[in-house]
């Protein structure tokens, strides 16, 4: 099974990054820290890039272990994190630090994903199909109240009511339980060409920009995950009125893509995955 994989990762401006990504063995993450709200602390002594670091490393430990499912490892990467914290740590506050995720697994079988929260992945079928997978609970709570603060955002004190709960929406962090209602699902590996993971930095481009998936997939094919990376920024620059959405004008962008060469490729080359760097 012969991968290969392009990334890039942009903090958004005069910000520090809090997306993270990690690519291993037919394996490919992508998290977005889910960070705290102004004067909320989450009960977290630890920075919120503390927290996404740590269950990037756990999340990586799991998948570098055979034989387990997708919502095992991201429970014990979970668990693992919770651990990490210490007892100075209020892991019961419902605004702890966590982030949203997606998470893509490759064997010669099957292509498999996991999603939580606005992270995304996207199935290329090749010719015009593809198929985007993104948990959207988060954008379908009903009568949210929205505050207009510094970012257009949900009010604190009602994300802790919804947050990590089955009527609401569910990120990685300190609840276990989350990844039992993670998005999952699986295609046969014959039947998909390539895989793309992101953060919703780069939705935008589908959600706030009008773009279709298709088109996302044709530009980073062609020019690579930094053009969409320039293809978001291109967008919130020319957006006339960035604050008619909820969430900030610019956010952090990652993109990874994951091309799966054809069995013919496949016996000529091998079976090991190989990379370019992340570009910035
Ligand atoms: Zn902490």
């Amino acid at each position: 099974m012969h991968i290969t994989y392009t990334a890039a990762m942009q903090a958004a401006p005069d910000t520090t990054n809090e997306d993270r990504f990690a690519v291993g063995d037919g394996w490919a993450l992508v998290l977005d820290g889910a960070g705290r709200y102004p004067g909320e602390s989450g009960g977290c002594i630890h920075p919120i890039t503390w927290v996404v670091d740590r269950l990037a490393a756990h999340l990586a430990s799991g998948l570098g272990r055979p034989g387990q499912t997708l919502k095992t490892i991201v429970r014990v990467a979970i668990e693992a994190t919770m651990a990490d914290h210490g007892p100075l740590c209020d892991l019961d506050d419902p605004l702890s630090p966590g982030a949203t995720g997606a998470i893509v697994r490759i064997d010669h079988d099957q292509v498999e994903w996991l999603v939580l929260g606005d992270c995304a992945v996207v199935i290329d079928q090749g010719a015009e199909h593809c198929a985007s997978v993104i948990d959207d609970r988060v954008d379908h709570l009903p009568d949210a109240p929205v505050v207009e603060g510094r970012v257009r955002t949900y009010s604190p004190a009602y994300v802790a009511t919804v947050r990590n709960t089955p009527e609401g929406f569910w990120v990685l962090g300190a609840a276990p339980e989350a990844a039992d209602h993670a998005l999952v699902g699986a295609l046969p590996r014959e039947s998909v060409d390539q895989v793309l993971l992101c953060s919703d930095g780069v939705s935008r481009l589908t959600e706030r920009y009008g773009w279709t998936w298709r088109e996302v997939l044709d530009l980073g094919t062609a020019n690579g995950p930094s053009a969409l990376i320039r293809a978001v920024r291109e967008a919130e620059r020319g957006d006339p009125d960035p604050r008619r959405w909820r969430g900030k004008r610019h956010d952090d962008t990652t993109v990874v893509t994951l091309q799966l060469a054809d069995q013919a490729e496949e016996r000529q080359m091998g079976m090991k995955i190989t990379g370019r760097s992340p570009s910035p």
